[in-house]
């Protein structure tokens, strides 16, 4: 669906059509996979800095903007630079996001765009203000536009057919609300950056994708589902702290990782979790094993990236220049 994924070469469609006939289906909470190819990401080179897509100067400081529009879904980055800055915030759709100073390169921020934001141009402002107590707003306007999301039935088994019900999802949504509200102002990921929780793992179900369940509800899918076997083990994207782990009805055993700055990582459906509450962990420490536990139709790893509360498509963010 994205630009991140790479086009089908014979050899991905024989691999396809050997997974898809002659291998045991790996059933995901998507059921029937409508995805048009599975994708496999490579992730170990480092991602080269792009060049902003636009740069505004005012009064002798500088904002770089690193996209030219905004899917829904979609995570961007912004960077202010200039002399004396003290610190900055992005004002845009209803949200108020501290960025972070990096040592000698000046200040950057994050802003995301739900999955259900309304397509049309915002408003997006950056205050600055200065060690002498001065402040200013640099504005600019941003395109937001439709995604692409596909549309997927699922069947759950009878002994999980009571899950597809939207009181249980709006609880569990309001449990994660509470978790992703904890704002760490500071850069808990290292330089090593983020990666696929399972490194070279196959991606099956889409983020964003318009779900009906059992015929009677319809949902959103808000993370990305990687092909796994049951007791694989799962990494954590990048370093940061355990902000929960526990049993949600939806999402089985969860482990939530904070990763500051407003980014929030979860690892779903484990069989077992490795990690406490309130530790510091690093990219790449085994968080679980694959499971099948809570709203599923078979073992699978479902992962999900937040940003500023927003479930955002995680391989866009993965595959995004960040500091
Ligand atoms: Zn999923």
């Amino acid at each position: 669906m994205h630009l991140a994924l790479k086009r089908t070469t014979l050899l991905g469609l024989v691999a396809l059509f050997i997974s898809m006939y002659l291998l045991p289906v790996t059933a995901q909470d998507g059921g029937n996979p409508t995805m048009p190819t599975p994708a496999v990401l490579a992730t170990s080179t480092p991602i080269p800095r792009p060049q902003p897509a636009a740069v505004l100067s005012q009064n002798g400081t500088t904002l770089e903007v690193y996209f030219t529009s905004l899917a829904q879904g979609n995570t961007g980055l912004l960077h202010v630079t200039g002399a004396n800055i003290a610190g900055a915030k992005s004002s845009f759709l209803d949200n108020l996001v501290d960025f972070f100073p990096m040592p000698d390169d000046g200040f950057y921020g994050l802003v995301s765009v739900s999955m259900e934001q309304t397509a049309r141009n915002y408003n997006l402002d950056v205050l600055v203000w200065y060690e002498d107590g001065t402040r200013q707003t640099i504005s600019t306007k941003v395109d937001v536009t439709i995604g692409t999301f596909i549309k997927q039935v699922v069947t759950l088994a009878p002994d999980k057919a009571y899950l597809a019900d939207p009181e249980i999802e709006r609880n569990e949504f309001a449990k994660l609300e509470a978790i992703f509200s904890t704002f760490t102002p500071e850069r808990l990921w290292d330089s090593s950056g983020f990666q696929l929780p399972i490194p070279g793992g196959e991606l099956t179900s889409p983020f964003g994708a318009f779900r009906n369940f059992n015929g009677t509800m319809d949902t959103r899918h808000t993370g990305w589902d990687i092909k796994a076997t049951l007791g694989q083990p799962v990494m954590a994207s990048a370093s940061g702290t355990v902000a929960y782990t526990g049993l949600m009805d939806i999402r089985g055993n969860i482990v939530v990782v904070n990763h500051g700055m407003g980014v929030f990582s979860t690892y779903n459906h484990f069989s077992q979790t490795h990690v406490t509450r309130g530790q510091s962990i690093s990219a790449g420490q085994v968080l679980g094993v694959v499971g099948n536990t809570g709203r599923t139709s078979g073992p699978h790893f479902h992962w999900e990236i937040i940003v500023n509360g927003n479930f955002v498509d995680s391989i866009q963010f993965l595959q995004m220049w960040k500091p």
